[in-house]
């Protein structure tokens, strides 16, 4: 029976050693793995995975070509829903999502679906495998704000419908959180996300960098003088937010976000760069997501104590299951139900240590999770040099500050509709993070696909 045969184990690099590089932890699945795991699935009539994947990828019919050897077809399955399969592998949160929902799982261990999804992305990377054909040209430009995922995925299903698509990217290169925020050693940059947007560009995107939508040019400015005649922001949520206690201004206190770009985008960790980046002796991560897990695993490669100050408990940690197991096996320090009160300083104005309370649980708040409750006179002091915080982040306010009439909710996310992304103006669509707030790689694709969907609704009825 297909079934019993256990989930096959994924290589890792050892955690002493990688804790010293910025390698690729895991290494994959080879062929003979991918293909024995391929086994494992029971090809459902009704895949309870597929239900739960948020761009709805046909996982049966990729994994029955895993099985077969055929793995330029299961590519071919692949890129009908997803430009991004070797990310996706990588990063997604399988584990509350198509593994969560796998009929394996009820019993057992689900069908390893990332590590199969990584194997065959990497696969076509390696042998060139063939990219979907566009359809003809229909003389419609469409503008996208934005490469991370939700841009990227939602300007390949437009150019694979035959619109003439171009990304306005901000920074220097193109990726999004894929190519400034998530580590070499999680995501290869050159190896892999440079490869995946090549795979876009096949598609007739184009993509400029250095653009400033909302300086260099508007969104209003694309629509009335640039002859666009939709644009998709998918701007993403790239400013940080900090807590409020005294001593954050301190030198030694940094976001998450500025210190995981300095690390991967400006490859501050690699010696042929100038890029300065100060961990000092000890690092405290405040946080718990998916960005704190990769900020203090930065911090402890490039040579730091390094610490998680989460004011919950395990159970409650955002972060995927494997990120926490990861930076466990690395060495990194959890002070759980822990939140700062005060960042200390020394004469000259560096950060010399946090101040912080202990918390316990109380009733579930709004978002189901048990509600932290400070101990009354817990204070204690951690000795540290650099403060690294991870608190989350909200969408920059300005696209929506230029573009007149475009809608936003209090915390500054673009107000769009979920199924497709339409925004208070006409002609103007919105998805990802820039909508939702900080969320996931692949609930931003989800987004992007929906959108162009709307997109080509939309310009069908101006025909
Ligand atoms: C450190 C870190 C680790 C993460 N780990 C995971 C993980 O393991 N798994 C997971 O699923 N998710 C993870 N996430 C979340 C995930 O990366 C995001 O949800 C996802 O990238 C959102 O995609 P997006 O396309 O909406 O936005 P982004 O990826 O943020 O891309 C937005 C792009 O728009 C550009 N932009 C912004 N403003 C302008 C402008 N005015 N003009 C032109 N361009 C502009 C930005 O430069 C950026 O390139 C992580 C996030 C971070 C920060
Ligand atoms: S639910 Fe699991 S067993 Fe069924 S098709 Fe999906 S991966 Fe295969």
């Amino acid at each position: 029976m297909a079934n019993k045969i256990p989930r096959v184990p994924v290589r890792e690099q050892d955690p002493k050693v990688r804790v010293t590089n910025f390698e690729e932890v895991c290494y994959g699945y080879n062929v003979q793995e991918a293909q024995l795991e391929a086994t494992r699935c029971l090809g459902c009539k009704k895949p309870r995975c597929v239900e739960s994947c948020p761009v709805s990828l046909q996982i049966p019919q990729f994994i029955e070509q895993v099985r077969l050897g055929n793995f330029a077809e299961a590519a071919r399955v692949i890129a009908k829903d997803s430009s991004l399969p070797s990310v996706c592998g990588r990063v997604c949160p399988q584990e509350t999502q198509c593994e969560g929902s796998c009929i394996l799982g009820i019993k057992g261990e689900p069908v390893s679906i990332g590590k199969l999804e990584r194997f065959v992305g990497d696969w076509s990377i390696e042998n060139g495998g063939e990219a979907v054909t566009p359809a003809p040209a229909n003389g419609y430009k469409v503008a996208v704000i934005g490469s991370g995922p939700a841009g990227l995925a939602c300007a390949s299903d437009l150019a694979k419908m035959g619109y003439s698509v171009k990304i306005f990217e901000a920074l220097h290169k193109a990726g999004g959180v894929l190519q400034y925020g998530i580590p070499e050693f999680r995501l290869p940059k050159d190896k892999v996300v440079a490869k995946e947007i090549e795979n876009v560009l096949k598609l007739g995107v184009e993509i400029e960098t250095d653009v400033i939508v909302g300086r260099t040019v508007t969104v209003d400015s694309l629509l009335d003088e640039e002859g666009y005649s939709a644009v998709f922001i998918g701007s993403g949520a790239g400013l940080p937010r900090f807590m409020g206690i005294p001593g954050e201004n301190l030198n030694g206190v940094v976001s998450a976000n500025e210190f995981l770009t300095r690390a991967n985008l400006m490859k501050a960790y690699d010696d042929r760069y100038d890029t300065p980046i100060y961990v000092g002796q000890r690092v405290v991560v405040v946080g718990g997501g998916n960005v704190a897990m990769d900020a203090v695993r930065t911090a402890a490669r490039l040579g730091a104590d390094a610490h998680i100050v989460y004011r919950r408990s395990e159970a409650e940690l955002p972060a995927r299951a494997e990120e926490v197991h990861h930076a466990k096996e690395e060495g990194i320090e959890f002070q759980m139900l822990t939140n700062p009160i005060e960042v200390l300083g020394d004469e000259k104005g560096w950060v010399r240590g946090i101040r912080c309370v202990r918390m316990e649980l109380g009733e579930p708040d709004e978002s189901g999770r048990r509600s932290p409750i400070e101990v009354k006179g817990s204070e204690f002091d951690i000795a540290c040099d650099v403060v690294i915080m991870a608190l989350g982040t909200s969408p920059n306010p300005l696209i929506a500050s230029t573009t007149k009439g475009l809608d936003t909710t209090k915390r500054g996310c673009i107000v769009a509709d979920e199924a497709a992304g339409q925004t208070s103006r006409e002609g103007i669509f919105a998805g990802g993070d820039a909508v939702t707030g900080a969320a996931t790689v692949i609930l931003a694709m989800g987004a992007g696909r929906r959108a162009a969907k709307a997109i080509d609704a939309y310009l069908q009825t101006k025909a």
